[in-house]
């Protein structure tokens, strides 16, 4: 049997078009690049983890499902500042259950990478378009420090540049492409127009090109730094000026070099600038599948897009204080849940060697450098692909998705079903405790009376036993 439109779970395009074909265990796939195929045979892949794992001996070992919650509930509820990291592979619906236990437990909930975009999005205001609209009318794409026909492998063919729209009706031929990127990447060889800046200097570039835009001339220095001389900067504005409908395309090359946020504020100034000439937006290409959806479920639920923490009882943001790699670095954490993402990977040395010290639970699906430090595994159930929910694409449109499988697990549904129960544990765990707390001054007295036999003692103010 084949399954038509099922969404590919991978990179932030969220393709819709994917088809599956099951014969004999293998898996046949339409529509898919090759990062999403590799995804898609992670289904039948003999890594995946089939049950629940607890560190024994320095080895991860199988344990009970029961079991496995359990020990995740009573580290998660002993801590004093739990870290729960949720990366983008998972579902909207998984964010919010993780997000209340966040709230719940007074933990710190963070996410993968994007922080500085979604920062200067909110200095800056966004003018933003779907893909759909680019598709049907934009007839200049600027991709600045990204790479999409690498990152992001679909976005040129499906939306950005070679689809005919109701008015780009010759597709690429009705478009013009300009890079900005201090590589020759495959989209600048694909280009109409590379502007090779060098490293570090995207800031220096874009105040040029406003400086031009207001009719001054930038100082000279200005082509040393930048290497883009005056002549091509005029260019480029002459490209953006004369179109019907640009966008600029920015990715992690613009937000990660130095100005961080301040890049991201400075590109949509440019934009609204632009907007007195011809209709202009800014879109974010964003290589991780879900990566817009927690900024969107975490701004509904607490009003902060990323990096909140719940540890006075209400939400607070403070991006390089309650985020990821800064709690690590200064040790501020005790024990850390990793949802869908190799955390490993993405942080550095001395961050990732204290994560190695303190408790650590992880949901993934199959083995990385993050459960391999990891007290417990839970397994992953693959949205998408064996359970329902939403994702956000990389234009903040939300998709919803159906599986085509059953999750492979009789004891969870999905990712988000799993969060559920542990959750349940986690108020069980704590009640439990608050029990406990209650009544320890009772069952301390009687269990004294029974073994000392002394009835001539009281309680000081703390709760010591004098006599
Ligand atoms: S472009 Fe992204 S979402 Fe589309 S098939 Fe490739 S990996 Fe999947």
């Amino acid at each position: 049997m084949i399954h038509k439109n099922i969404v590919c779970p991978v990179c932030g395009a969220a393709c819709d078009d994917i088809q599956i074909e099951i014969k004999d265990g293998k898996i046949e796939t339409k529509n898919v690049c090759k990062m999403g195929i590799s995804r898609f045979k992670e289904i039948t892949s003999p890594r995946r983890f089939k049950q629940p794992l607890l560190k024994f001996g320095g080895k991860l070992r199988p344990v009970s499902w029961d079991g496995a919650l359990q020990i995740a509930a009573d580290i998660l509820t002993s801590a004093k500042r739990p870290l729960i990291y949720i990366g983008s592979e998972t579902s909207c619906e998984a964010y919010e259950v993780g997000l209340m236990i966040g709230e719940y437990l007074g933990a710190i909930v963070d996410t993968v990478g994007n922080g500085a975009i979604v920062m200067g999005t909110q200095e800056a205001g966004k003018v933003g378009a779907t893909e759909g609209q680019k598709k049907n009318k934009g007839d200049l794409m600027v991709y600045w420090g990204t790479n999409p026909l690498e990152s992001m492998p679909r976005q040129m063919s499906r939306y950005g540049v070679f689809p005919r729209g109701y008015w780009t009706k010759r597709g690429r031929f009705d478009r013009t492409i300009l890079t900005v990127d201090p590589r020759k990447t495959l989209t600048a060889k694909a280009s109409d127009l590379q502007v090779q800046l060098k490293p570090d200097s995207d800031y220096e570039l874009v105040s040029a090109l406003l400086t031009l835009l207001n009719g001054r001339v930038p100082h000279h220095s200005v082509e040393e730094i930048t290497g883009v001389s005056v002549h091509v900067m005029e260019e480029m504005l002459d490209l953006m000026k004369n179109c019907n409908f640009g966008t600029i395309s920015v990715g992690a090359g613009l937000s990660s070099s130095p100005g961080k946020y301040r890049n991201i504020e400075i590109a949509m100034s440019l934009v609204k600038e632009l907007n007195k000439y011809s209709k202009f937006t800014l879109g974010i290409i964003r290589s991780h599948c879900n990566a817009a959806g927690f900024s969107q479920v975490a701004s509904y639920m607490y009003g902060y897009p990323f990096g909140l923490d719940f540890m006075r009882g209400h939400p607070r943001y403070n991006p390089g204080e309650f985020t990821t790699v800064d709690l690590l670095r200064e040790k501020d954490i005790d024990a850390a849940f990793v949802i869908c993402a190799d955390l490993l990977s993405q942080i550095p040395p001395d961050c990732a060697t204290y994560l190695e010290e303190i408790p650590l639970i992880c949901l993934d699906t199959i083995p990385c450098p993050t459960t391999s430090l990891s007290d417990i595994v839970l397994p992953g159930v693959i949205d998408s692909m064996e359970c329902e929910g939403t994702f956000y694409r990389l234009d903040d449109v939300p998709v919803y998705f159906e599986p085509f499988l059953d999750s492979p697990f009789k004891f969870t549904q999905s990712n988000e079903d799993t969060l559920k129960q542990l959750f349940e544990k986690i108020k069980e765990k704590k009640n439990q405790d608050s029990i406990f707390q209650d009544s320890v001054f009772p069952f301390t007295y009687i269990d004294d009376l029974k073994t000392q036999n002394c009835s001539s003692r009281s309680y000081t103010s703390s709760g010591q036993l004098s006599f």
